[in-house]
């Protein structure tokens, strides 16, 4: 009972809980890939603006230089005043522009009018347009310190040529701080990052989400970045990588954006921390909704084991209750012999298995003689106990298969299937003497009855009712209460003809 009311219990709850837990990991998975989506999408529309803005600023660098560069031979004289108009006009983000003579010796910087010529020919700057004399083309530098200016800066620099002679550099320092500072106000997450690379694997530029942060360390890099889908330059000029960078040694999303002709490489690198917060909080919620309405479903399939296991005993009370009805109605209480409906209702079925197969039932109808009597000297109860004492008699001698039953009062009935006429004359007679030879021990003694038996057979007619059978035997029974009692009479197989003769033996009679 317990374990049909668990099974119930455990199937409501899986049938409930399961569905709803594909639905919460179905939901989580699909919100997962929409964030992570939207957060490709993100980084790299960052990163087409962060490109453009690179490039305007690389041309402008060298719209500058260009201009300057032709004023150095044109009117070297006017040489300061039109670098101090052009830092004018651009000296929000220029923090210095300065010739190198051909040996690299700083001979013209806005920062300093007169002071001692320094010696850059260290700086690579000055030394790849020096190594290569005759290619006029904008160089981009790694940040430098600088040594007069003594901030972080990028030098864009063209070389100066005279006479078709390498003559010196012109160089315009733009702080780092000029871009970081710009991309700084771009929302990132507090944990992204916007890098201006140069193809060379060496950063320009950095500017972190979190505010405040400093990247300087990374300007000063001896080593090169490790290699990757940004610097290849066989590779797809723009796209994404998601794994460790070099930057701060964490899991990021990056979406770069080559520029090949300036050198450089622009990357937006965004933090699973940052992009995938508002995800994860709505994955907790899920969960924790879902543990929520697991809890009550746990409830609710307690609820109905409980109720299950109540319902189940009572349907198996009911089910007990219902047979013992069935036992009672289908038992005569008194001598515990088939009570007279249960009784017609198994010899019917029985005349219809005959009608259908072929055979025999015989019928015999029995009645204690004068039975009054013993109720009158023994009283009701000791004549209930007589009757049961026929009844154990009666279910003695019988076959299992026999069936007997109680018609009411002191009248049985009894029904021998597959037996002819014969068989069953012997029955009755083995009844009568069984009756007769066992008397009954009362309280004032022992009492001896006797029992008159009429005894019928079924007919080859298909037709024939039960009724008409019954009819018959209780016609015998008469023959023999009239022919003396404690006697058998036979009713022959016709149902009028009805025949009485004495038979052999004392206390038989035949009915004919
Ligand atoms: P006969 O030989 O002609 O059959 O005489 P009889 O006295 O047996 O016949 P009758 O049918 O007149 O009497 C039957 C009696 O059985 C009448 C009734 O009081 C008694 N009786 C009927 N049912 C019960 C019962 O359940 N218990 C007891 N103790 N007596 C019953
Ligand atoms: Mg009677
Ligand atoms: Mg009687």
């Amino acid at each position: 009972m317990k374990i049909k009311a668990g099974l119930l219990a455990c199937s409501t709850l899986l049938l409930a809980m399961v569905p709803m837990w594909l639905f919460v990991v179905g939901e989580i998975r699909h919100d997962r890939s929409t964030a992570h989506a939207a957060a490709r999408a993100d980084s790299m529309n960052l990163a087409t603006a962060f490109e453009a803005h690179v490039r305007s600023v690389i041309q402008l660098m060298d719209a500058v230089l260009l201009n300057t560069r032709e004023d150095v031979f044109e009117q070297p004289e006017y040489l300061s005043e039109h670098v101090a108009d052009e830092i004018k006009a651009y000296g929000n983000f220029v923090s210095q522009l300065a010739i190198i003579d051909k040996n690299g010796l700083l001979t013209f910087s806005n920062l300093t009018a007169h002071a001692e010529p320094v010696d850059l020919s260290d700086r690579e700057h000055f030394r790849v347009h020096r190594d290569n004399p005759l290619r006029d083309s904008l160089y981009i530098s790694k940040p430098v310190l600088g040594r007069i200016s003594k901030q972080w800066t990028i030098q864009f620099t063209r070389p100066i040529h005279h006479n078709g002679e390498f003559a010196g550099v012109i160089v315009l320092s733009v702080p780092t701080s000029f871009f970081s500072d710009y991309y700084q106000q771009i929302d990132v997450g507090p944990n992204g990052s916007i890098v201006l690379l140069g193809v060379d694997r060496t950063v320009r530029a950095i500017a972190s989400g979190a505010p405040g942060a400093s990247n300087i360390e990374l300007y000063d890099q001896p080593e090169l970045l490790e290699n990757n889908v940004y610097f290849d330059p066989e590779g797809p000029m723009h796209g994404y990588f998601e794994g460790v960078t070099f930057i701060d040694g964490q899991y990021r999303l990056a979406a770069y954006r080559r520029l090949e002709e300036e050198g450089a490489v622009v990357v937006v690198l965004l933090s699973p921390e940052d992009f995938m917060a508002p995800f994860e909080e709505r994955r907790q919620l899920l969960i924790a909704s879902a543990g929520v309405i697991s809890m009550l479903l746990l409830a609710v399939a307690l609820l109905v084991f409980v109720l299950a296991g109540r319902h189940l005993r009572a349907t198996a009370e009911l089910r007990v209750a219902h047979k013992q009805m069935k036992e009672l109605v289908n038992t005569d209480t008194l001598t515990g012999v088939s009570s007279r409906r249960y009784f017609l209702d198994r010899v019917t079925a029985e005349l219809d298995r005959v009608r259908r197969h072929g055979g025999r039932v015989s019928l015999l109808m029995l009645d204690i003689d004068h039975f009054k009597q013993v109720n009158d000297q023994y009283g009701h109860p000791g004549g209930d106990i007589v009757l049961k004492h026929f009844a154990a008699v009666c279910k003695r001698t019988l076959r299992s298969h026999d069936l007997i039953g109680r018609l009411g009062g002191e009248e049985f009935v009894v029904a021998l299937p597959e037996t002819e006429l014969e068989g069953a004359h012997c029955v009755a007679e083995k009844l009568r003497l069984a009756v007769a030879s066992t008397p009954i021990d009362l309280e004032n003694g022992p009492v001896a009855i006797t029992v008159s038996i009429g005894l019928t057979t079924s007919s080859s007619d298909p037709e024939e009712s039960l009724q008409s059978l019954m009819s018959r035997a209780d016609a015998a029974l008469y023959a023999a209460k009239q022919s003396g009692r404690n006697k058998v009479c036979v009713a022959g197989g016709g149902q009028s003809a009805l025949n009485v003769s004495q038979d052999v033996g004392v206390g038989n009679e035949r009915v004919r």
